[in-house]
């Protein structure tokens, strides 16, 4: 076997664990202001969650490219490059097929407000004041309402309004009514400021392009390399231990869950009694399963939206969108259109999952519910894609086990923890100089707009501690 780990120096300034969109954004900073930077992936891709895959008979699947806010061309431009952030495209067929409702956005102020007020009847004003509201929530306000009570202040009664609002959220990043309403209203006004985007050229592109800017600003970057410890001496972050070797650092970011960081990669030791509790409290977000369906080549499927939210419950029900018994599923289409010059088509499905629902199952009951997650799912898109059987010729499923497997998060979290673990995740450096966290935490710093930005927040920091 090779060791990913030959020829790295003793000593680095910074080592990155773990190479999500958090870890990549905040390495790349910090390698463009001039520090030795190390980084390390357990899995042989980049990328993290922001990943694909290939399979035979020429399909490419994107895992977690279904949508991300404008905002990602202005990070992309800032802290990557303007090729990047030049291949960020509108998606405009939001479509949402519930028992409630029927219809189809751009998701944006404009549309969002024609569809409140034609569609949902809800006079203008309120509209304006709900849209008002939400775009002026600060982080550093207090958070004592929830997303229920938000609702219920502007549209009472009004359960197909608070569908409409919450079940794309809910998608992108585990929100739920209970959640503290600023974790809803930020991630929300983010999309609602210009509509939905994604990356032409898919995930593979991106993650190559990133990867190449890395190489250009120094950064030395090894896959295959699992943290298996952060070393603390004297009270103060000294390195790291991967694939049992000890590497040296003035400071170490953690790309891999907060909770796990703690936990597994320092050790509660070495936190006060207080914070380690505080860690403890901080719950994780939902995981998810995923279908993906590959057409054959030479088959076309016509336009039936990018993004389409569908439900078969009377009502939006937070236990359900996460039940193995799966009522709710959002798809997404890829046309040949997202990767330039090829004539193939994809169909994504997802659904929010629990951990618990598939991780206990016994190995022969766990593939029967896959299957049985890959038949339903043919089935329910039958009613979109008529015929998908015929067109489709490859078919594989993906559940909170995948995702804990591929990405080392506790219970195959998709999107972090809930609200409490920021601050967690924002303390780390007090409790252990040279010691940061990045990436999605507190449902806000999730997605890939979240993650990205909070790489920039995180590599700001662990500057600040570093500079002389
Ligand atoms: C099914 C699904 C669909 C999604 N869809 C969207 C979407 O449409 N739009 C959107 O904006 N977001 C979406 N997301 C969320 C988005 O993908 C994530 O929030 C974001 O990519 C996470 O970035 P991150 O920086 O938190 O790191 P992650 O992607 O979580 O990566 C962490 C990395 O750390 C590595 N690591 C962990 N521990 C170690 C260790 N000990 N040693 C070495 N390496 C380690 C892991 O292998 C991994 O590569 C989706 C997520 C899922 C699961």
């Amino acid at each position: 076997m090779t060791d990913s780990l030959e020829g790295t120096k003793p000593q680095y300034d910074v080592v990155v664990i773990g190479s999500g969109l958090g870890g990549l954004t905040a390495a790349n900073m910090l390698a463009k202001d001039g520090y030795s930077v190390l980084l390390l992936e357990h899995h042989h891709k980049l990328g993290g969650l922001a990943t694909w895959f290939k399979r035979k008979g020429g399909h490419i699947f994107d895992v977690s490219l279904h949508g991300f806010p404008y905002g990602m061309v202005k990070t992309c431009r800032k802290y990557w490059t303007r090729e990047m952030a030049d291949c960020i495209t509108q998606i405009k067929g939001i479509r949402f097929d519930n028992p409630q409702f029927s219809l189809t956005t751009t998701y944006d102020t404009n549309d969002f407000k024609r569809t409140m007020q034609d569609y949902f009847k809800v006079p203008a004003d309120t509209v304006d004041s709900f849209v008002t509201t939400i775009k002026n929530m600060n982080f550093y306000d207090e958070h004592t309402m929830t997303t229920r009570e938000m609702f219920d202040k502007f549209f009472p009664g009004r359960d197909d309004v608070v569908r409409f609002l919450l079940e794309p959220i809910a998608y992108a990043n585990g929100s739920t009514l209970d959640d503290e309403a600023i974790t809803y209203g930020i991630v929300f006004s983010n999309f609602l400021s210009r509509g939905v985007y994604i990356f032409r050229g898919g995930t593979d592109k991106i993650i190559g392009m990133m990867e190449a800017e890395l190489k250009k600003n120094g950064v030395d970057i090894r896959t295959g390399a699992r943290v298996e410890k952060i070393v603390v001496e004297g009270g103060k972050v000294a390195g790291v231990v991967a694939n049992g070797k000890t590497i040296k650092a003035r400071a170490v970011i953690s790309n891999a869950n907060v909770k796990a960081t703690v936990q597994r990669l320092v050790g509660e030791e070495h936190f006060s009694k207080e914070f380690a509790e505080e860690t403890r409290k901080v719950r994780l977000n939902n995981s998810s399963c995923q279908v993906y369906i590959g057409i054959r080549k030479g088959e076309t499927i016509d336009y039936v939206g990018d993004l389409l939210f569908t439900s078969v419950a009377d009502k939006l029900d937070a236990q359900m969108l996460r039940s193995r018994n799966i009522t709710s599923r959002t798809y997404s289409f890829y046309y040949p259109d997202i990767r330039p010059g090829s004539d193939r088509y994809a169909i994504v499905a997802s659904t929010n999952a629990n951990y618990e629902d598939w991780a206990y199952l016994p190995e022969d009951e766990y593939r029967a519910s896959k299957q049985d997650l890959i038949e339903s799912t043919l089935d329910a898109l039958e009613r979109y894609v008529p015929g998908i059987r015929n067109k489709a010729d490859y078919v594989e499923a993906a559940t909170p086990k995948t995702f804990e497997r591929y990405t080392l998060h506790p219970n195959g979290t998709s999107f972090g923890t809930k609200f409490e673990g920021l601050r967690v995740s924002m303390g780390l450096n007090e409790q252990v100089p040279g010691l940061f966290h990045t990436g999605s935490v507190g449902i806000i710093m999730s997605g890939w707009l979240g993650a990205a930005n909070y790489g920039v927040i995180v590599a700001n920091n662990a500057d600040k501690y570093l500079r002389p």
